[in-house]
C-alpha cells in the first residue's frame, strides 16, 4: 500500500572548526571555517537524506554510507543525496515538502535561504516554494560551534 503519506524525521549535529569550507545543503557557505566530519560534513543534507530515507522505511545515511568506510571520506554528500533518492524512487514514492530547523551562530542563514531551499529542491525533486529552511542561533544557551539540523519530509507515492 503506497497510496498513504509517510512523514520522516532527520536530525544532524556536526561541529564548526577552521580550515574547511563550510558545507550546507550542497552548497558552500564559508571557506575559512566548516563542519567536521568523515564526509563533507554537510549536516543539513545529511539530515534532509535521513529524514527521506525514514519516510520510505530505508535503511539510514549511516548504514548505507558508513563513516568507517574509506570511500566516504571527504564524500560531496549531493552524491549521497542523489544516490538516496535513487533508492527512495524505487520503492515508488516521491518527496512532496521538507521543513528544516538549523541550530546555528555563524554564519547568518537568512541571505543563504532562498539559495538553500533551491539547492534542496533541486536535490530532492521538489518545487522550491515546498521546501523550507528556518534557523535558530543559541542565544548563549549551547555551544555556539555546534550544529543542529532537523528536518521533516512529506513523501507520497508517486501514482498520486
Ligand atoms: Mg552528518
Amino acid at each position: 500500500m503506497n497510496d498513504d503519506a509517510r512523514i520522516g524525521l532527520g536530525y544532524d549535529r556536526h561541529r564548526l572548526v577552521p580550515g574547511r569550507p563550510l558545507r550546507l545543503g550542497g552548497l558552500t557557505l564559508a571557506q575559512d571555517f566548516g563542519l567536521l566530519g568523515h564526509s563533507d560534513a554537510d549536516a543539513l543534507l545529511h539530515a534532509a537524506i535521513d529524514a527521506v530515507l525514514g519516510a520510505a522505511g530505508l535503511d539510514d545515511l549511516g548504514t548505507l554510507f558508513p563513516d568507517t568506510d574509506p570511500r566516504y571520506a571527504g564524500a560531496d554528500s549531493t552524491v549521497l543525496a542523489r544516490t538516496a533518492m535513487d533508492l527512495v524512487q524505487r520503492t515508488g514514492l516521491r518527496v512532496v515538502s521538507l521543513d528544516a530547523v538549523l541550530l546555528i551562530d555563524r554564519p547568518k542563514i537568512a541571505p543563504h535561504r532562498a539559495a538553500l531551499r533551491q539547492s534542496l529542491a533541486a536535490l530532492f525533486g521538489v518545487p522550491a516554494d515546498r521546501v523550507n529552511v528556518k534557523a535558530k542561533t543559541t542565544e548563549g544557551s549551547g555551544d555556539p560551534d555546534l550544529v543542529e539540523v532537523t528536518v521533516v519530509a512529506l513523501l507520497r507515492s508517486t501514482r498520486l
